[in-house]
This record gives structure tokens, sequence and C-alpha cells, in this order.
């Protein structure tokens, strides 16, 4: 299993983790205001395959009711470091923005855009493309169940 390692731009969060189930792009308002980015490039683990190793604190906020999905900044350096979702049904998982990671050739290749419909720029990749709520959250439970699974 290969590990894989992450931090923030401070140094202060740091992490390990291993076995990344899908990596994807989202271009919900939430994500491009979270992230601070036109669009996010995230990677999802189990919760059990993550381990923080940090010397700082995380602040997590929920954007949405219900909070399935509550979203960190490093309280040093405010950077979108962490994201935890539980999810009725799914085991609990980590979506970790991708840039974060160190070893980022250990990752997957993104494998599908969500929310499309909101980008700021069309993506010039022949990736599939889901547009609104309904189809990109099937979208990402398309991928994420075989995932689980392997
Ligand atoms: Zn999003
Ligand atoms: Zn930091």
């Amino acid at each position: 299993m290969t590990q894989l390692n992450g931090q923030c731009t401070c140094g202060e969060i740091r992490f390990e983790t291993a076995r990344p189930l899908l990596r994807a792009y989202c271009h919900c308002e939430i994500c491009k205001s979270y992230h601070n980015r036109d669009f996010a490039d995230f990677t999802v683990f189990r919760a059990r395959d993550f381990r923080e190793c940090s010397t700082g604190s995380v602040s997590y906020k929920a954007y949405k009711q219900p909070p399935l999905l509550r979203r960190g900044h490093c309280d040093s350096c405010a950077a979108p470091i962490l994201e935890k979702a539980n999810i009725p049904g799914l085991p609990r998982l980590m979506l970790i923005p991708s840039r974060w990671i160190i070893e980022h050739e250990g990752l997957p290749e993104p494998s599908f855009h969500m929310f499309y419909n909101l980008r700021r720029a069309d993506a010039t990749d022949g990736l599939p493309k889901a547009n609104g709520y309904l189809a990109s959250q099937l979208k990402f439970a398309v991928h994420l169940l075989p995932a689980l699974r392997r």
C-alpha cells in the first residue's frame, strides 16, 4: 500500500493517507469559494486510511444543511486543507484538495467533472461532465461505489 503524505502551506497540518478512491473536478459555487479556485480538484479517501499528524488545528464548517460535508481550514495559514464527509450508508470519507498531496504521481487521474454547468471556463479534456445536483451526485456515487468494493 503506497503511503501518500500531505501538508498545508504553513506545514502545521500534516497527514498520511493511502488508497485513493477517486479523484474528480467540481465546479459548484461552494467549492469555488472554499478552494478559492476556478474549480476544485479533489481526491477521496476512506477516513480509516487517513491519519493526521498535525501540530496545528483545523476549523471545520458545514456550508450546507444537512452537514454531510464539513470543510476545514488550517487555523494558521487558512489553507482549505481537509473535508470530512459523513454520508448515510457510506463509510466515513475524507476529501482532500489534490494539490496538498506531496506525491502527486501517486494520485489517480481525475475521472469526471461535477456541476459542470457552473463552470467558469470550458474544460479541454474528454472527461465525462455532469450538470446539476442530481447528475453530479449520481456521477460521484457511480465512481465511488466500485472503488469502495476494491
Ligand atoms: Zn463542489
Ligand atoms: Zn497551515
